[in-house]
């Protein structure tokens, strides 16, 4: 399995997980169920997934090649994810269907809830805990600001600090819908709802995304004009042949990748998060750096490394990266909006 080690948080000593699990390592830190629930990841069983697909090619080949380690903590919002999912669609009605495991076109889907609302139609949902920051991008929260004026329509002054004197601002927060950046949700929810009209053959008429706000009520939440705990989030329709197209490229390159022990190209900007992915949450980042072509990691090290890299790569005689040449550019998302299907969100 590759994902192997756990990172000690003090010694930074990576530690074999069945250690962990077994031995009582790292018990001064962690409580083993949390420990346990961070080293479920799903079995590898030569089917890609939705949620593994919209990931960067080169991210998911090397965590399903090399042996990987992760820190407990970095789990912490992912397992609370978890729990909130599992209590969630432990409330099944005779209307819905949580947790449906689809599959189609050798790509499986896990879709968290679909529900036959009172005049008939099929909406699917999708149950997010994400940050104030995933969800003002969502909704497309633009801020901007005025003078605040006082009940005569006066500008009220401010009267102390460095810009004394100076009109009094007041933050405006607009939805617009050009602002609105939810290109991983989009996809996402347009391939599971192409699969629930294959399995229920009936059309979806909406899909939506319920977003708990894990940050609610924080100070940094309310300046980016999240003020709700929860948000109910209309997903908008994709035309299906340009999501099929995406989604056979992405799963082509995995499979090959895999098949012909090539690594893939670096994942595109929109998948390494412009880069803070890489520096912050890859946790295959030190192999991408040993293969040195990631500008946004470190790469003094590079050369006196790659032994080291190639001994991390057993079987691998050389770490050879898939030329440029070899990929689709129309499936990096950001670089051509998916065109609407026509349809309208509710
Ligand atoms: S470090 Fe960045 S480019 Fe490399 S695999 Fe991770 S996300 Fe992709």
């Amino acid at each position: 399995m590759p994902l192997k080690y756990f990172i000690d948080p003090v010694t930074l000593v990576k530690l074999e997980i069945n250690k962990c699990l077994n031995e009582g390592l790292l018990s001064e830190y962690y409580p083993l169920p949390f420990l346990i629930m961070c080293a479920s990841v799903r079995i590898w069983k030569g089917v890609p997934s939705v949620t593994q697909l919209i990931n960067g090619t080169r991210m998911e080949y090397l965590k399903l090649t090399i042996d990987y380690a992760i820190k407990p903590s970095d789990m912490a919002f992912a397992v609370i994810g978890i729990r909130a999912h599992k209590k969630l669609e432990s409330f099944d009605t005779d209307i819905s269907f949580p947790e449906e495991k689809l599959c189609m076109e050798d790509i499986t889907g896990t879709m968290d809830l679909l529900e036959q609302q009172p005049n008939g139609d099929w909406w699917l949902q999708d149950y997010k805990t994400w940050g104030s920051y995933k969800i003002a991008k969502c909704l497309g929260i633009v801020k901007t600001e005025k003078p605040l004026l006082d009940e005569e329509g006066n500008q009220i002054l401010l009267k102390t600090g460095k810009n004394k004197g100076k009109p009094k601002q007041e933050k405006i927060f607009t939805r617009d819908s050009k602002a609105v950046d939810m290109t991983d949700a989009i996809l996402q929810l347009n391939r599971y709802r192409m699969m629930a009209e294959e399995a229920l053959q009936e059309p979806i008429k909406a899909m939506k995304i319920f977003a708990i706000v894990r940050d609610n009520t924080t100070y940094i939440a309310k300046s980016r004009g999240i003020m709700e705990e929860v948000y109910y989030i209309d997903v908008p329709f994709r035309d299906d042949k340009r999501v099929d197209m995406y989604f056979e490229t992405k799963k082509n390159n995995l499979l090959l990748a895999l098949e012909r022990k090539i690594m893939p190209t670096i994942c595109t900007e929109h998948e390494c998060w412009e880069g803070r992915r890489c520096v912050g949450y890859c946790n295959v980042n030190e192999m991408c750096r040993l293969v040195g072509d990631n500008l946004y990691l470190k790469e003094e090290t590079v050369n006196e490394m790659m032994p080291v890299a190639r001994g991390i790569y057993q079987g691998y005689e050389n770490i050879h990266v898939e030329p440029q040449s070899g990929r689709y550019d129309g499936c990096d998302p950001t670089a051509q909006s998916i065109p609407d299907d026509g349809r309208e969100s509710l």
